[in-house]
């Protein structure tokens, strides 16, 4: 088993991989592989790509292997590694003993690449990267070859191996394959496969300073890990043909099947790990896992359960064109677990005391409430009622318009689970801001139904204020404020569409006792306010809440009320 039973809905992919194992190819198994680079967080973009690759596995009855791609010392880190395999676990699935990396291979990697030197199909070029680029030539003009391009394979040999002894320096000389420099396709134009870089590896350490391309190490991995179909984005379409030429010349064990897919992008954020890392270095969110981030860790930090999102992947499906996924989808998928999981409870994000005139004296009385309404075996817990409470500002007015029904001077309204209040009063300060109401209360409503049938408008989530517990409430928006930022034309970079408002803090949040020491990571429904999750950064003094996401689309709403305003 590689994980949760996934769902994979029908795709392209899945139609390829089913016909090959129709027709026995590869013995009829499939085995397919998530080659992350160690050089920032996963995002949602590589969820795409893990569910896509461990779920066509378990559904063929094969398996996936988990690769670290750290072809690239210098950018890559041991918090990034950690980061990722804790991330992939927690989005539910098991590569079990199946953990490699690109570094295991170098040694092969290197004796293939003299192989290729000494049957004249890769040479040691010294031109430099500037003229390296320069002779590659442009989509309309060949390109020029290098006058190294043909040494013998006796100075080659010797040069690689020098390469590798680490006398010369970085740029120095790079081996290249010998293809042809007139091919219409750039990446068959000579692509270089190895080059000087002295720096050590967090794995192989000094060993080396040579090191392999992408290119060039990541068909022969996926060929010595006896990979079925490599799946992997668009952008590498045009390395197909350079994926399969090394597997044609090169003496590989097995032979895999690149397919490409679109990526997923998602709007109002950015999903490239340059970006992402630019938004954390440049201290624009609070870090990797700030809850604004498109990151696996933002996301759990947010709240969203990782079955969420893999209903999102499976929702999105897999295509060959590029396309913007609505940011609601996701919030919709997340919505659909937390209604079911979430239990219930009741916090005041923006408290307005109410004093009731008629309720005894210093009693607290413990009223049932139900703890999810979707989950019977959730049962009820407790909430304390006395004499001073909160209740949400926004559900006062002192001169209500005409459509609003919560509560104002002289109307009645229903406490959640509680009781009937009529409000007599309204006390103000010397700014005539109001800061109290007065109420009397009907102790024969109590749970919040009339004996006598009579019918109030509306009902409000309330807290107790001696029992209620503190807390610091974050509410987050959109990262960016518009959808697509990735057109850069006219010196813009998404940087300049940050939005400034992505994060409000609420200071002194009012929350019901029951959950004063929720732990990290649980995650509520606050009634009516959305679903709220417990944040790391709580303490035996201050709870922190994160708003996971609203109780309604909200988005949708807006963009019905735009165009109902256009139309
Ligand atoms: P980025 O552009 O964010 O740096 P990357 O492709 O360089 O992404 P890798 O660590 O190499 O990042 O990605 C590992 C795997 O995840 C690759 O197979 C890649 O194709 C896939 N992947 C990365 N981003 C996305 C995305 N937005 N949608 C789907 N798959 C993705
Ligand atoms: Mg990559």
């Amino acid at each position: 088993m590689n994980g949760p039973e996934t769902k994979v809905a029908p795709n392209f992919i899945r139609t390829i991989i089913a016909e090959d194992v129709k027709k026995g190819k590869n013995g009829g198994h499939v085995i397919t592989r998530f080659p992350p680079e160690p050089n920032g967080y996963l995002h949602i973009g590589h969820a795409k790509s893990i569910c896509l690759n461990f779920g066509l596995a378990s559904e063929f009855g094969g398996q996936c292997n988990f690769r670290f791609d750290d072809t690239n010392p210098g950018k890559e880190e041991v918090e990034y590694v950690d980061s990722i395999m804790n991330d992939v676990r927690w989005l539910g699935f098991d590569w079990q003993e199946r953990l490699y990396h690109a570094s295991d291979y170098f040694e092969r990697l290197y004796e293939w690449a003299v192989a290729l030197i000494k049957s004249g199909k890769a040479y040691v070029d010294s031109l430099s990267a500037e003229q390296i680029r320069e002779y590659r030539g442009t989509l309309t003009e060949p390109g020029k070859e290098s006058p190294y391009r043909n040494r013998s394979v006796a100075e080659n040999l010797e040069l690689f191996e020098r390469m590798r002894a680490g006398e010369y320096k970085d740029g120095e000389h790079v081996l290249r394959a010998k293809i042809d420099m007139g091919s219409p396709n750039l990446n068959l134009r000579d692509p270089v496969m190895y080059r000087i870089r002295h720096m050590a590896h967090w794995r192989t350490k000094d060993k080396w300073c040579i090191y392999p391309m992408y290119d060039y190490a990541h068909g022969q991995s996926d060929a010595l890990e006896g990979i079925t179909h490599s799946i992997c984005t668009m952008e590498y379409e045009d390395h197909r043909a350079l994926y399969d030429w090394f597997l044609d010349n090169i003496d590989v064990p097995s032979r895999p099947r690149q397919l490409e897919f679109a990526r997923l992008n998602l709007a109002y954020t950015v999903m490239s790990k340059r970006k992402l890392l630019q938004l954390v270095k440049e201290r624009f969110v609070a870090g990797w896992d700030d809850p604004r981030m498109p990151t696996l860790a933002g996301m759990r930090r947010r709240g969203y359960p990782p079955e969420a999102i893999r209903n999102f992947c499976e929702r999105i499906g897999v295509g060959k064109r590029d396309s913007l996924v609505d940011y609601g989808l996701l919030e919709y998928s997340v919505r659909e677990v937390l209604n079911l999981k979430a239990p219930r409870v009741m916090c005041v994000l923006r408290p307005l005391k109410v004093v009731i005139e008629n309720y005894p004296e210093g009693q607290v009385e413990q009223l049932e409430a139900i703890n999810n309404p979707e989950d019977a075996s959730a049962g009820v817990r407790a909430v304390p009622f006395s004499k001073e409470i909160y209740i949400e500002r926004d559900d006062f007015m002192e001169n209500p318009p005409k459509h609003f029904f919560r509560l104002a001077p002289g109307r009645e309204v229903r406490l959640r689970y509680a009781y009937f209040i009529t409000c007599v009063d309204v006390v103000k300060n010397e700014l005539g801001e109001v800061i109290e109401l007065r109420c009397v209360y009907d102790p024969a409503t109590r749970g919040g139904d009339s004996p006598d049938g009579r019918k109030v408008k509306a009902t409000l989530h309330w807290v107790c204020a001696s029992r209620a517990v503190e807390a610091q409430v974050r509410l987050y928006n959109t990262l960016l404020n518009r959808p697509d930022t990735s057109d850069e034309t006219n010196g813009a970079t998404f940087k300049d569409f940050i939005n400034p408002n992505s994060l409000e803090v609420i200071a002194d949040a009012k929350l019901e006792p029951s959950i004063a020491r929720a732990p990290s990571g649980a995650t509520y429904q606050f009634e009516r306010l959305g679903y709220f999750c417990a944040d790391p950064d709580s303490t035996s003094e201050k709870m922190v809440f994160n708003r996971t996401v609203t109780l309604r689309d909200t988005w949708a709403k807006v963009a019905k009320a735009e165009g109902v305003k256009k139309g």
